[in-house]
């Protein structure tokens, strides 16, 4: 299959880029994922409908798309609410893998290729390390192992960080023995009640920046993926460090595309589990349901920040409601006129909708050509003339369009004893018994049949 062009703003380059495969049809995809201690909250649940919806795009757009994202479950955050709750970590974890992946299933997020858990990498967590300290890009101080950023020429552009002013604005630390205020701990031992890894490097853990670099070397097989992304707070310093890691290991960028997703504003102040100015995406998903949330995440360009207020999410519902009604019309129509179902549709509206979309997600404009959509179908729907072609053009068209947005709602269908009214419903109102008419009318509209 010939692929689309698509253009994605890449952080490194600071620029909207035309995006060139690694291999040609194939795309790697890594977004790091949730530190699984908590539920997470409703700002974190932004990047991965951002990056489902660019998963959909570059599919439709011809791609065969290979994406993962892991589950921190090694984190000193882990290891204390374990204890306090006289858990294992590993309970612990799975408990709130288990209720993530309900919001994933809950906001229609397609399933990934895989979500690797940094416990099941320490082997070749230890190995990267040790050849990161072959090529003496890293040291040994205090039985802990230090990067050493100073090494990497590069270190800051993808942050746009001065290392200068880095290390000039960093605090005098208690660990004198790190050579520069800026290397970050690889591998930290400990003898901890937390879980811990007996390795060569010593009993202890990994730092948190080498997980991502690690999974993507051993799962694409790779030193360099086509994208890699995540929250905008994780440029830096997480996403500066994986890519000096991976510059020390095999001298190569981690990434030929980075994707950054703007922060989410609750009351105009970021949204932060450490500042306890929070919602929880599973209470947002409880009121609200998926559609609408994805619907209010989507509207905005992914890499400015929104605001999430209750006005938003009814600005949302009420986009959403439209949609569904639309899509139960048809529906409905098409279970009591039933007719030669074709898969046309308005292919130019379709090529508009999926270019606005390859043009770095820009779904608001991308909205506006599926409004066209709904307006025809509208049209077409109160002409009775109307043939199945026209009507089925309308709706494929739309159902693909809302399909690649990840809008998903449940069937309507009209049942037998609700098709009998309507057929009593045009008898009647032919034979001009305008009384029972209303009356039938009447009940098929509270049903939503009319
Ligand atoms: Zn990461």
């Amino acid at each position: 299959m010939k692929t689309r062009s698509i253009k994605l703003y890449d952080t490194y380059q600071a620029k909207v880029r035309e995006f060139v495969p690694i291999e040609e049809g194939k795309v790697s995809i890594y977004y790091c994922g949730p530190t699984v201690y908590n539920y997470v909250h409703i700002g974190n649940m932004r990047p991965v409908v951002t990056f489902d919806l660019l998963q959909r795009v570059m599919t439709a757009c011809g791609y065969q798309v290979h994406m993962i994202s892991n589950y921190t479950d090694i984190d000193d955050k882990i290891i204390n609410k374990a204890l306090e709750e006289k858990k294992s970590e590993k309970e612990l974890s799975d408990f709130y893998i288990a209720a993530y992946e309900r919001n994933l299933h809950d906001l229609n997020v397609l399933p990934l290729e895989n979500h690797p858990r940094v416990s099941n990498y320490i082997p070749e967590i230890v190995d990267f390390i040790s050849t990161i300290m072959d090529k003496g890009h890293a040291y040994k101080a205090d039985g802990d192992v230090y990067f050493s950023v100073p090494d990497d020429p590069d270190y800051g552009k993808l942050s746009k960080m001065n290392v200068d002013d880095l290390i000039s604005g960093s605090r005098i630390e208690c660990n004198q023995a790190k050579k520069s205020p800026l290397d970050f701990a690889l591998w930290k031992v400990t003898d901890d009640q937390g879980i811990k890894f007996d390795t060569k490097l010593g009993l202890g853990r990994p730092g948190w920046h080498t997980e991502c670099v690690v999974m993507i070397n051993s799962y694409f097989h790779k030193p360099t993926i086509d994208i890699h992304g995540g929250g905008f707070d994780l440029k830096f310093p997480h996403h500066e460090n994986e890519n000096a890691q991976n510059w020390a290991y095999s001298g190569a960028p981690l990434a030929n595309y980075w994707m950054h997703v703007g922060f989410i504003n609750l009351n105009n102040a970021k949204m932060s589990k450490s500042t306890g100015n929070t919602v929880l995406a599973k209470d947002v998903i409880a009121k609200y349901g998926g559609n609408v949330i994805r619907y209010f995440f989507l509207s905005t360009y992914y890499r400015s920040p929104i605001n999430f207020s209750l006005e938003a999410m009814e600005t949302a519902k009420a986009e959403v409601d439209k949609l569904q009604k639309f899509s139960e019309s048809f529906q409905v129509h098409f279970c009591l006129m039933p007719m030669d179902k074709t898969d046309v549709i308005f292919q130019d509206y379709y090529d508009e909708f999926l270019g606005y979309l390859a043009d770095d997600l820009n779904v608001a404009n991308a909205i506006t050509i599926l409004e066209k959509v709904i307006k025809e179908g509208n049209k077409a729907l109160r002409n009775s003339r109307s043939t199945a072609e026209q009507l089925y053009k309308c709706y494929n068209t739309f159902s693909k369009m809302i399909d690649i947005l990840g809008i998903k709602f449940d069937p309507k269908v009209v049942c037998a004893a609700d098709k009998k009214i309507y057929d009593e419903y045009l008898e009647v109102k032919k034979n001009k018994d305008y009384a029972k008419s209303d009356e039938l009318r009447e009940v098929l509209m509270k049903k939503g049949i009319l």
